[in-house]
């Protein structure tokens, strides 16, 4: 008897320690759909870039019909979008939709050649707070020259704000990579990290609040080189965690 009840008890202990115990379920990883097209890339090593963000659930998108991933967004799951796409078509409906997810707080961090993306589009350079050239264009009435490029540049990469998150933990670095040079920037992004060569453009990466979305620019990562470089994975992983729709 003595010991049925000794059982007893320790069992009803037991269980009263697990119904008090801490929840210690990890927090659900935030969803990123990355989004590419309508431009090359080093396949194998972008993906590998993003597979090294563990505490991330990436979904991958290749655009098949250059703006798709906005045709339908009744049930869209994600924190984050990445944009690494260079397409330039999107419908009246998908520009809507595309609105529509920035206004419910879903993060954008739209890296190097999607500055050029839906390029068409002036509202695009508003949510991103840049406009690239890609041929001559008169503004205002004056020309402005076609933005320019070049690969392979050891570029001197400034920490311009080191107490954001973004940056957080990132000391000036040099990275081998594309500039780019001659875009337009809009006067309220918050910069990050500038870049120091007379082929770049200063502006690299920047933050901008864009209706209820948080954005962020990063003009590096044309290739394997970079998506390879620890401190372009730090600004790509505290950009994602930045933005994510809370
Ligand atoms: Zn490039």
């Amino acid at each position: 008897m003595l010991t049925t009840l000794a059982v007893l008890s320790a069992c009803c202990l037991g269980l009263g320690a697990d119904a008090t115990a801490p929840d210690t379920a990890p927090a659900p990883k935030p969803r990123v759909l990355v989004v590419t097209g309508g431009h090359g890339f080093d396949e194998p090593e972008f993906r590998a870039l993003f597979a090294a963000l563990t505490e991330l659930d990436v979904t991958f998108h290749d655009l098949k019909d250059e703006s798709e991933v906005f045709e339908d967004i009744g049930d869209w799951p994600y924190d984050v979008l990445v944009l690494y796409n260079m397409s330039q078509k999107i419908s009246e409906k998908r520009k809507a939709n595309f609105l529509s997810l920035l206004d419910k707080g879903v993060g954008l961090v739209v890296l190097h050649h999607a500055i050029a993306a839906f390029n068409d589009w002036p509202e695009y350079w508003k949510i991103i707070g840049a406009r690239y050239f890609l041929k001559d264009t008169g503004v205002d009435g004056k020309t402005i020259p076609a933005s320019t490029y070049r690969h392979d540049v050891d570029i001197p990469c400034k920490i311009e704000d080191p107490a954001h998150p973004v940056t957080a933990g990132l000391k000036d670095f040099v990275v081998r990579d594309e500039t780019y040079k001659g875009f337009l920037v809009e006067p309220d992004n918050h910069l990050l990290v500038g870049e120091d060569h007379p082929d770049a453009q200063r502006e690299a990466v920047w933050t901008r609040q864009y209706r209820n979305a948080k954005v962020c620019y990063i003009q590096l990562g044309h290739d394997k080189l970079s998506f390879g470089d620890d401190n372009y994975r730090t600004l790509v992983r505290q950009a994602i965690q930045w933005a994510k729709k809370s």
